[in-house]
């Protein structure tokens, strides 16, 4: 079983510190992701995994800055007639909360929220959270580091057709744009869902596996942060 998430758009109204797809640092043009290949893509994808695909997200960034949000929960629900899906917000988008509420509802798919915001619309310091640093010089052991990580288990990512165990190598852009680093995505990063020979079995066992970019990862240093404010500052996530 595996359970994979979408951002339909990568930049977020709140500037969190240490946001692990690094939305603080997404500058302008934001990217919207478009729904025909968002419906073509998983179309494919239902081909290929099926019934092995056990839960669905669709993210963001803040998934209802896109403008067509309400039409991806329907497409998700229709390329994905059997599996579970959520549409995860930071509730702080209020006038739009009963439009998610309904269109989610319609669909059957669940809304979820992030508390940090949804019961005081401000930061919320009694919320920790736990986060891994990033190695720039890529040094550590992929293998180690990837057995000490919960990503493949629990967020597996699916981006304009292509699987990757985790966020990072997809979100990694908008660090390297705003730091003027080169943490580096190869072809060995990402499982390619229409490639001829794709199917679940090795599609499971490729999230399970280290990728060439695991060796970024400073999983044995992890730290308990309390929520914050991004100010932007490369120490957040080294
Ligand atoms: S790159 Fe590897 S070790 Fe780092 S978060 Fe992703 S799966 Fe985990």
């Amino acid at each position: 079983m595996i359970i994979l998430e979408t951002s339909i758009v990568e930049h977020c109204n709140i500037n969190c510190a240490h946001c692990a797809r690094f939305a603080p640092l997404v500058k302008e043009p934001y990217s919207f992701l478009r729904l025909a290949d968002f419906e073509q893509d998983l179309i494919q994808l239902n081909k290929v995994l099926g019934d092995k695909l056990s839960l669905y997200r669709i993210m963001g960034g803040e998934p209802t800055l896109h403008g067509d949000f309400e039409d991806f929960i329907y497409i998700a629900r229709k390329c994905l007639p059997k599996t579970k899906i959520t549409f995860e917000t930071n509730g702080t988008m209020t006038h739009l909360l009963d439009k998610v509420w309904q269109v989610c509802k319609d669909n059957n798919v669940a809304p979820v929220g992030n508390d940090y915001y949804l019961s005081t619309g401000l930061k919320n310091e009694s919320k920790q959270f736990f986060y891994n640093k990033l190695d720039l010089d890529g040094n550590q052991d992929p293998i180690k580091q990837n057995r000490l990580c919960d990503n493949p288990l629990l967020r597996s990512s699916f981006q304009n057709g292509k699987i990757y165990p985790c966020s990072r190598p997809i979100c990694i852009s908008h660090f390297n744009n705003y730091f003027g680093t080169d943490l580096k995505v190869t072809e060995q990063d990402y499982y390619d869902i229409y490639q001829a020979s794709a199917n679940a079995e090795d599609i499971l066992r490729f999230v399970r596996s280290p990728i060439p970019f695991c060796r970024y990862c400073k999983n044995h240093e992890q730290v308990l942060v309390p929520h914050s404010f991004s100010k932007c500052n490369i120490k957040e996530w080294t």
